[in-house]
């Protein structure tokens, strides 16, 4: 390979693989978990972040390892404060779509400086207001599994 052509097949390669190609299991909790069982779900799940739905199981927000830090370390009662509370909430979460391609995820990881995005699934609710059903998730994880598949190539 020339220097050229190796950048224009790893192009070609992040652009046609798809979100849904790759996305993993998104792990998600309610608002109203407490930030106890939300730390508790973090290690038993093994991941950095939850998705949070409201009541009618739509995106409502995000919440990391260092948002549940922050209110530890502040030593409140994490046994009555819900997630809800303390999450990223919408509409300032960026998340992506199945058909959008894992450059688009790295990209929009990239530059929020976050280390996962939701998948979603865009509908209309019977107000006709459009909502966001989570289907998956993408990580920096998945990101690495995609240059790992390269470089076996
Ligand atoms: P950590 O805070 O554990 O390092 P992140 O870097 O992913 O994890 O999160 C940084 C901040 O951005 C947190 O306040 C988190 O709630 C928020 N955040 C994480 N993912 C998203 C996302 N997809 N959309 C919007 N905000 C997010």
């Amino acid at each position: 390979y020339t220097g050229n052509s190796i950048q224009t097949f790893i192009g070609d390669y992040l652009h046609k693989i798809k979100v849904e190609d790759t996305k993993s299991f998104p792990v998600i909790v309610s608002e109203e978990t407490t930030i106890y069982d939300a730390i508790v779900t973090l290690f038993l799940e093994d991941v950095g972040t939850l998705f949070v739905q409201n009541k009618d199981k739509y995106l409502s927000g995000v919440v990391s390892r260092k948002d549940l830090l922050k209110i530890v370390v502040g030593n409140q009662d994490i046994h009555k404060i819900p997630v809800g509370m303390i999450m990223t909430r919408m509409p300032n979460i960026v998340f992506v779509h199945d058909k959008d391609s894992i450059y688009d995820a790295a990209l929009e990881i990239m530059e929020h400086e976050i280390d996962s995005v939701p998948v979603v699934e865009s509908i209309k609710d019977q107000h006709g207001e459009v909502q966001y059903k989570i289907t998956g998730r993408i990580s920096k994880t998945n990101i690495t599994k995609v240059f790992v598949e390269i470089g076996k190539e």
